[in-house]
């Protein structure tokens, strides 16, 4: 596809989005986990962006009251078992086959370096096994797809921001040894009548970097909101410092900082954005 297409006019009606995993709740009864997951209902088409670890969706939902039986796709931001592990509990609940889209680079082994070892942060190898068995339709593109009409991800994300490195300790082997470019992260985005709407995974890629590519593959059009996790959470001062200044080009209307932000960037992006950031946890919901 190519990004000309997506310049076509914005979806209309109302697209709803709900937040079945993240690492806070918003109301009673919900159960949170260091993960994420969207529920995107555009029309008549129901999304699910990123699954979190497993352990909360199908609980939340129930609670939510969203039927996940009803899906029509899945799509994963990228291969970490927090957004990947409840993709096969998710599959096994819609008796029609449902494609899940993901980059190719989603399904690598995965692993994060630290002080005390080498950690497997990877889809959680049943589930890999599963993904890549005959019986799923798992969709796989470095480029922007159209998901549902009117709803695309991103594809991989150029980078082209400099400051927007990758994070140390991610890498490919259990050895610690080849770094993790992370090429699988990818956002999801739609049009609306005053702007795009963005949902973002961890936006390894960068925030920024995503924000640019969407933004060119729109032709240019204005970023109403951004949503999801920006990685930000171990980041140097400069780095933080830059990616608020970079963010007010964007002139943001709604900003919903999630899951790996970090409070330290929650804090200065509510202060740099007054009236504009929201808080998110499982149970918000949003009308677009
Ligand atoms: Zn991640
Ligand atoms: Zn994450």
């Amino acid at each position: 596809m190519q990004p000309s297409s997506l310049a076509s006019p914005p979806r209309s009606g109302t697209t709803r989005v709900a937040v079945l995993a993240e690492n806070t709740v918003a109301t009673r009864d919900l159960v949170a986990e260091h993960g994420l997951a969207f529920w995107v209902q555009a029309g008549s088409a129901r999304l699910l962006f990123d699954t979190g670890q497993g352990l909360v969706l199908g609980a939340n939902a129930r609670q939510l009251g969203v039927d996940l039986r009803q899906l029509d796709g899945v799509v994963l931001s990228h291969g970490h078992y927090d957004h990947t592990g409840g993709v096969t509990e998710v599959l096994g609940l819609v008796a029609k086959g449902i494609p899940v889209h993901a980059h190719p680079d989603a399904l690598q082994p995965k692993f994060l370096r630290h002080a005390a070892g080498v950690r497997d942060i990877g889809i959680p190898a049943p589930r890999r096994a599963a993904l890549l068995s005959a019986s799923c339709s798992v969709v796989l593109s470095r480029e922007p797809r159209e998901v549902v009409p009117g709803v695309w991800t991103t594809g991989e994300v150029p980078r082209r921001h400099p400051e927007e490195t990758i994070e140390a300790g991610f890498c490919l082997d259990s050895e610690g040894h080849r770094p993790d470019p992370l090429k699988d992260d990818q956002a999801l985005f739609f049009g609306t009548a005053v702007g795009t709407v963005v949902l973002l995974g961890c936006a390894h890629a960068g925030v920024i970097n995503t924000l640019d590519h969407i933004r060119d593959l729109t032709n240019g059009k204005p970023v109403h909101a951004v949503l999801g996790g920006m990685h930000l959470r171990n980041t140097s001062e400069a780095r933080l410092q830059w990616t608020v200044a970079a963010l007010q080009r964007f002139e943001i209307g709604r900003l919903g900082a999630m899951h790996c932000t970090g409070v330290a960037a929650s804090v200065a992006l509510w202060n740099a954005f007054p009236g504009r950031c929201v808080a998110c946890g499982v149970g918000s919901t949003f009308e677009f």
